[in-house]
């Protein structure tokens, strides 16, 4: 491993064994000041000239595809393989924090023998000594499968829980934030313990608050009489088929609405069009993350069915990208 945390020897063997002179890079948000001096070894040690993406990126749900078509390989950095593509390597990010003593922490907290065990593939190669742990103080830990959105056994995705299925009473969670255990609750109704590395902390997650400031948007939505459906142009993302069963449904219900196709979704871009509300089929974590930016509600497309009658309010699901979603 170079100091990047990546593995760029891998990366140089690769540009190395196959002659590749011209190649992309692509990093999130998170990396990008990692990305000059990346370049700048990948250069020193393969001479094959090299682009960097300047376009925004915060998952691997968006690969940037013109960048790709115009390099004979291009590196995406940070995440876990997904979708198909013929020249797009995924070169994880893996965190060296110890996360033992944050799953100590929470041992008080766990009540069942049989846990659900989560997390980000940051952390995902810290499983096995978690297990064991686990396992030595009477905790039987269960990574679950997942779907073909996600590479690794406990794997979750801000969009995808899959990996949560699985028979247990209660989740441990490993990582840090909010929004992925929050939603591992909302979409199972089990309870999560979130045990944070970094901060060596480790609480029962508590969704009330969060969902009473959901009910605040379905409320204000329900008055609205158009309303925008946003529909993501990224790989990953891009769940028109959604967008158009709900424009379908919501006609029905004689409201007007209008499919609106865009890359990147900010509350800026969407500002000038006069609609009631905007349902989000684009990445579930904008609506949440980003709600109090938009000047009207953002919904998901399970709340915009409570606002149109075709949903219990008690039915409230957390939004989800499924491998069957997205084409790509
Ligand atoms: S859709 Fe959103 S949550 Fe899902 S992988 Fe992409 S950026 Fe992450």
């Amino acid at each position: 491993m170079s100091e990047f945390d990546f593995d760029l020897d891998s990366i140089i063997n690769t540009i190395k064994s196959k002659n590749y002179k011209t190649i992309g890079l692509q990093f999130p948000e998170g990396f990008k000041r990692k990305a000059v001096n990346i370049a700048k070894e990948l250069e020193n040690k393969t001479g094959a000239s090299i682009i960097i993406s300047g376009n925004p990126c915060f998952g691997a749900c968006d690969i940037d595809t013109a960048l790709a078509g115009k390099v004979e390989i291009m590196f995406h950095f940070g995440h876990s393989k997904m979708g198909k593509f013929n020249n797009v390597v995924f070169i994880e990010a893996r965190s060296n924090a110890d996360v033992l003593l944050c799953i100590k922490t929470a041992l008080p907290l766990l009540k069942t023998r049989k846990l659900g065990l989560i997390t980000t593939v940051q952390h995902i190669h810290k499983l096995g000594e978690v297990t064991k742990l686990l396992r030595e103080n009477g905790f039987e830990a269960i990574p679950g499968k997942g779907d073909r959105r996600v590479s690794y056994p406990g794997q979750v995705l801000g969009c995808n829980f899959t990996a949560a299925h699985v028979d247990c009473e209660e989740y441990l969670y490993i990582g840090s934030g909010f929004f992925h255990p929050l939603g591992v609750a909302i979409a199972t109704g089990k309870k999560v313990i979130a045990a944070d590395p970094y901060m060596n902390t480790a609480e029962v997650v508590s969704h009330e608050k969060f969902l009473r400031k959901r009910s605040g948007y379905i409320a204000k939505a329900m008055n609205g009489k158009i309303f925008g459906i946003i529909v993501s142009t990224k790989s990953g993302q891009n769940r028109i088929e959604l967008a158009n069963r709900l424009a379908g449904i919501a006609k029905k219900h004689a409201k007007q609405v209008h499919l609106i196709m865009m890359d990147l979704v900010t509350p800026d871009q969407l500002l000038a069009f006069k609609v009631d509300a905007y349902v989000n089929t684009a990445c579930p974590r904008i609506t949440i993350d980003d709600a109090e930016r938009f000047h009207v509600p953002i919904l998901t497309p399970q709340e915009f069915e409570i606002v149109i009658g075709e949903r219990k309010w008690d039915d409230l699901k957390m939004d989800e990208i499924l491998e069957n979603d997205v084409h790509e």
